[in-house]
């Protein structure tokens, strides 16, 4: 391709900023990327309170996350954060010995978990073959064809008809392979982090994040964090790009004809070669010239409600550590606090992050006042009563997100990936962000790496 080609990226999140810096590696450096709010890096949001920064959105990365390294050798960035430390509580505030060793009664269980864990791990790098790669292209149909997830991410393709398994609902592919302890396991990264239930949520998306070599660093405890939090990966990827993301774009309409692409944002058209789509396409249509096939693919899209809250604890109950809570990883127990986050040691005045999921497929969602309300009460239930002044409650900062962008096992085994990646390029439009591969730092990188490579 051309590499004077005018291309615009919409959205200075990850997926943006990281499209931006691979196509300039590779020689284009004739792009824009707009950015609709004020800051750059999405949900990568990490505010200022008493001197340090707290975390939002994303927290956290593991030595697997290559291409978020990627972007700190190009940035000049380190993974310089507190450590993160974890244990678990039940939801009455007991602590819960579950998954301790010590406890010499759970170990006959945690035995029976650890062995079908490693055959889980034999099942993936054999049966499964190729489940890891970047993105969902050819699963639908028994293929694999994407980079592989290893320091070196060389492209491999290949047929593997067992990979169709990954369109099923994770509880039901553990069912199928007769691992049903894995679970256990899988579902601590993996609800309580926001991205739904194992009984609704098709396992291409849980082994994309969660492939056998990452979770076992997230258990193993090899986590990394950002000092200034994970924004500032993507505010000094943003200081290094040769163009500085647009901040406060609002684009109101997208044309798509002869070869170019006219946008309209702040009420001027530009006119482009490329269009690089990061943001949310399930709104896509609302501001672009969309195709029916792109409308009736990206109406399929759903994500999950999950909110954050920072508050101040009562000082004398600072807790020590972060704490997961696993009954509330249950359905039933949908608008209460799964997690929450102890970022800096014996700082009490620093906020505690609570989170929580706020809808299901197919169910209601809940209302999030009442929501709110609910996390001061589990709070105060497991024994970190949020501070009061003047009466009132000390939450700082609420978050509410669109989260993880997902379509469910029918659409998924209908081969809703390969229709999209059928239409990249078409109408001089390419698709990226948390859909196209899933909703985490590492994985949305490594799909605009992908798109780069495949079509620039
Ligand atoms: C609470 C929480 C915890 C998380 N924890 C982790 C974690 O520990 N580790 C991890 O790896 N990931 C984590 N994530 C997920 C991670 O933050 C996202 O997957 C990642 O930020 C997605 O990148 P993206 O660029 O695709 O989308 P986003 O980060 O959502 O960025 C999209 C950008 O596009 C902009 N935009 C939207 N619409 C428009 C428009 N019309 N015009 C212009 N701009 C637009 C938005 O303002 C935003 O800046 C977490 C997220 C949240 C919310």
């Amino acid at each position: 391709m051309d590499k004077n080609l005018k291309i615009a990226i919409i959205g200075g999140g990850p997926a943006g900023l990281s499209a931006a810096m691979y196509l300039e590696k590779k020689g284009y450096d004739n792009y824009v990327v707009f950015e609709k709010s004020d800051h750059v890096g999405g949900k990568c949001h990490s505010p200022h309170y008493n001197g340090k920064r707290y975390e939002m959105g994303a927290i956290m990365g593991v030595p697997s996350y290559h291409a978020v390294h990627d972007i700190e050798l190009f940035a000049g960035v380190q993974h310089d954060g507190p450590a993160l430390k974890h244990a678990y509580k039940k939801a009455n505030g007991k602590r819960d010995y579950q998954f301790d060793p010590k406890h010499i009664i759970h170990i006959p269980h945690l035995l029976k978990v650890k062995s079908q864990v490693k055959k889980f791990g034999e099942l993936l790098e054999t049966k499964y073959k190729g489940y890891d790669v970047t993105g969902h292209i050819g699963v639908a149909n028994g293929h694999y064809d994407g980079f592989a997830c290893t320091p070196e991410r060389e492209h491999i393709s290949g047929d593997n008809p067992n990979l169709k398994d990954l369109s099923m609902p994770f509880d039901d592919f553990l069912k199928k392979n007769n691992l049903p302890l894995v679970k256990e396991v899988w579902v601590q990264p993996f609800t309580s982090f926001g991205y739904g239930y194992f009984d609704e949520i098709p396992t291409g998306y849980v082994l994309k994040y969660l492939d056998f070599t990452t979770t076992l660093q997230f258990v193993g405890g090899q986590i990394w964090t950002w000092k200034d939090g994970t924004q500032s990966i993507y505010e000094a990827l943003n200081n290094k790009l040769k163009h500085a993301a647009t901040l406060n774009s609002d684009i109101t309409k997208i044309v798509r004809k002869d070869n170019k692409v006219y946008i309209t944002v702040n009420g001027k058209e530009e006119v482009f070669d490329k269009l690089i789509v990061t943001a949310p396409l399930q709104y896509f249509p609302e501001y672009a010239d969309c195709s029916d096939e792109e409308k009736t693919l990206f109406s399929k899209i759903d994500y999950e409600r999950y909110d954050t809250e920072a508050c101040i604890i009562e000082k004398d109950k600072y807790p020590d550590q972060s704490y997961y809570v696993m009954e509330n990883m249950e359905p039933q127990n949908l608008g209460h606090v799964m997690i929450y986050y102890h970022r800096w040691f014996n700082e009490p005045d620093q906020p505690i992050i609570n989170y929580v999921l706020r809808h299901r497929k197919g169910g209601e969602e809940l209302n999030y006042d009442q929501c709110c309300a609910n996390t001061i009460d589990d709070m105060k239930k497991l024994g970190c009563p949020v501070r009061e002044e003047n009466g009132k409650p000390m939450i700082i900062n609420k978050g509410k997100w669109y989260y993880f962008p997902h379509v469910y096992s029918e659409d998924y085994a209908a081969g809703w990936y390969d229709k999209v990646e059928a239409m990249q390029g078409k109408n001089s439009t390419f698709y990226a962000g948390e859909i196209m591969s899933f909703g985490d730092m590492d994985e949305t990188v490594e799909f605009s790496h992908d798109l780069v490579e495949r079509y620039f």
